[in-house]
């Protein structure tokens, strides 16, 4: 059995990088390294991007790492594992409380200029495929210290750029999909069920939207206006703890309850008003994101590797790499002799790895390393390349 791939969150400091070309350090010198990267090799041109949270940064959505990242600004920041997520109904409460709080600015948010450009060279044939971390790409996740999906979990590749194949590496936001039956229900039509679910909370929220304080993630700024939470980044109601949070069943199961894996017939059980009761044995609906501890699904695993296999070179766009998952692919495209690209506001996880072989007096068609806000780099590379 190959050992599963699991997600797992990689907080540690990472070193700075080394420029490469090493003059790449100003805008004009960055566009021509990048279009050498892109452009010039001989062969038919043909790259893969594999993005991350760094490019949904200007749409303001957070990342993780960043100088705005959740882990920096909120020390206290733990995602939900994903047992964690199947097995307790008191931490789905916490994690549904959260994403209440965090859907909607992470809804209202829109691809940036940075989606725009990757759409741009699509079209001129220099990308062919790109495999996001992010999971807005329909990602990435969270006003976020509210919701566990901060980052990568936008669906603005799919928005931006609807022609251009793209793997969603770490799934998606926008539906959510049955622990029990495997049906899926969208966000929106979840998000108003937590909504009449939890009409307090729906009414804090409003007021919250209101007064801008989920448009930081700055625990002080947040307090300036009017948003306390607890130690742990929680808002607490007086009046409603989120312990009495309460989420739908699954509409599917609840209807006709679904037979186990043991061959019983699972129970859903719900409240007067749909929510689901912990008597219940099935009907649990979960992100259809893959959480931290969670295993990629075979047939994505499967499907963003042929994506670097099928690319001539890499483009790694806004992303530290820290976790396996996205670092392995990297790694893959390395051992298979392709020129790798990187850029990204702070250090890559092992990055010097991928240039050990460069040659000193490359342009940029071999390999380049840039440390540069990728909304502005990438639409100023295709004006360039133009
Ligand atoms: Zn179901």
């Amino acid at each position: 059995m190959p050992k599963a791939l699991m997600r797992i969150p990689y907080t540690g400091p990472l070193p700075p990088p080394r420029i490469i070309p090493h003059d790449a350090t100003t805008l004009p010198r960055a566009i021509d390294a990048l279009a050498n990267f892109l452009v010039k090799p001989s062969r038919q041109p043909s790259t893969v991007v594999l993005s991350g949270a760094g490019l949904s940064v200007a749409s303001g959505l957070a990342d993780y790492r960043g100088v705005h990242g959740t882990y920096r600004l909120n020390q206290s920041y733990r995602p939900i594992y994903f047992t964690e997520f199947i097995q307790n109904h008191e931490a789905r409460k916490r994690y549904w409380a959260r994403s209440f709080m965090g859907w909607t600015t992470l809804n209202n948010a829109r691809p940036n200029a940075g989606h725009h450009a990757v759409r741009q060279l699509g079209e001129m044939g220099l990308v062919r495929s790109v495999v996001t971390q992010s999971m807005m790409s329909g990602s990435n996740d969270c006003m976020y210290m509210f919701s566990d999906e901060c980052i990568d979990v936008d669906s603005f590749h799919s928005m931006a750029h609807p022609e251009l194949p793209t793997i969603e590496l770490h799934g998606f936001l926008r539906s959510l999909v049955c622990l029990s039956c495997g049906g899926h229900l969208t966000r929106a039509a979840f998000q108003e069920s937590l909504a009449k679910l939890n009409p307090r909370w729906a009414a804090f929220l409003a007021e919250v939207l209101e007064s801008g304080a989920l448009k930081t993630e700055d625990p002080a700024q947040r307090r300036a206006r009017g948003l306390k939470t607890n130690p742990d980044g929680d808002v607490d109601l007086p009046d409603a703890p989120y312990s009495t949070f309460r989420y739908p069943a699954c509409p599917t199961c609840l209807d006709k309850p679904p037979v186990m894996v043991d061959g019983r017939r699972g129970r859903v059980e719900v409240d007067a008003d749909g929510a689901w009761l912990a008597s219940s044995t099935a009907g649990i609906l979960k992100p259809a994101v893959v959480m931290f501890g969670e295993s990629i699904a075979e047939e994505i695993k499967t499907a963003a590797e042929q994506a670097i296999d099928e690319a001539s070179r890499v483009l790694v766009v806004g992303s530290s790499l820290a976790t396996y998952s996205a670092w392995r692919l990297l790694r893959r495209a390395r051992d298979r002799g392709m020129p790798v690209g990187i850029i990204n506001l702070g250090g890559v996880r092992g990055e010097e790895e991928f240039y050990k072989n460069l040659e000193r007096d490359q342009s940029g068609e071999s390999g380049v390393r840039l440390e540069m806000a990728t909304d502005e780099l990438l639409p100023a590379l295709v004006k360039h390349i133009k």
